[in-house]
């Protein structure tokens, strides 16, 4: 059921085969690129659903990558690096990927991220408007009241936490920055402080999740920020 188009940019022939192999063995459709040109051209011609980006390329970085295709395009792009700095992990995400694997991967984390972001890009092409309302399993935002319920049961948030929350349901599916959060919620008058954003992700988890040591809804990633998983 899958026949979502993906592109395929990697240098390293091995690589490449694991992940084309694991692609066509799981039904989805693909196109490789060897470098970071005809990534580009590639990206521009043939429309794909999905990229899944090697940052170390030939030609170019794979973070001008993103930047450049970013230009046209909201295709999802997961970074495959075995650059295994969250710096460099960092850096893609705040150029527009949407998420990152590190090598080695195994095929299984590679399909866990393709179904992750193969609900992203069916909640995108749901919501092609601005929704009044947000529904994620229990969850549920109204948008035009500033009301948050979980099954029928009102949330009392904080503005701040009211705020993140909806940075998130946003972008559900995404991984977002501490910096890109940080910013977002608080404007520019407010340095990265990862400590503080912790806090109030802390509060907005205990309100949330039924047990916010093993979170449904928001995902950390240790050293590089939070996700919003779409519940099946
Ligand atoms: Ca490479």
């Amino acid at each position: 059921m899958n026949k979502l188009q993906i592109l395929v940019v990697e240098d390293d022939a091995p690589v490449r085969n694991l992940i084309t192999t694991t692609l066509k063995a799981h039904d989805y459709r693909f196109t490789a690129a060897v470098n970071g040109n005809s990534a580009i051209m590639e990206a521009a011609s043939r429309n794909p659903d999905i990229i899944l980006l090697d940052l170390g390329l030939p030609d170019m970085d794979g973070v001008e990558v993103i930047g450049r295709i970013r230009n046209w395009s909201n295709v999802p792009i997961i970074v495959i690096s075995a650059r295994s700095e969250d710096s460099d992990k960092i850096d893609a995400l705040d150029a527009g990927a949407d998420d990152y694997l590190t090598k080695p991967f195994s095929v299984d984390e590679l399909l866990a991220r393709l179904r992750v972001t193969q609900r992203r890009l069916a909640l995108m092409q749901g919501s092609s408007q601005q929704q009044a309302v947000f529904v994620n399993g229990r969850l549920r935002i109204d948008y035009a009241s500033g009301c948050v319920y979980l099954q029928e049961e009102e949330l009392h948030l904080t503005p701040i936490e009211y705020k993140l929350l909806c940075l998130l349901a946003q972008n559900t599916g995404k991984v977002l920055t501490h910096k890109f959060i940080t910013q977002s919620v608080w404007g520019s008058s407010w340095d990265n402080d990862v400590g503080s954003l912790r806090v109030f992700m802390a509060t907005l988890r205990k309100k949330l999740e039924k047990a916010p040591d093993s979170p449904q809804y928001i995902q950390t990633h240790i050293g590089i920020g939070y996700r919003m998983l779409k519940l099946e």
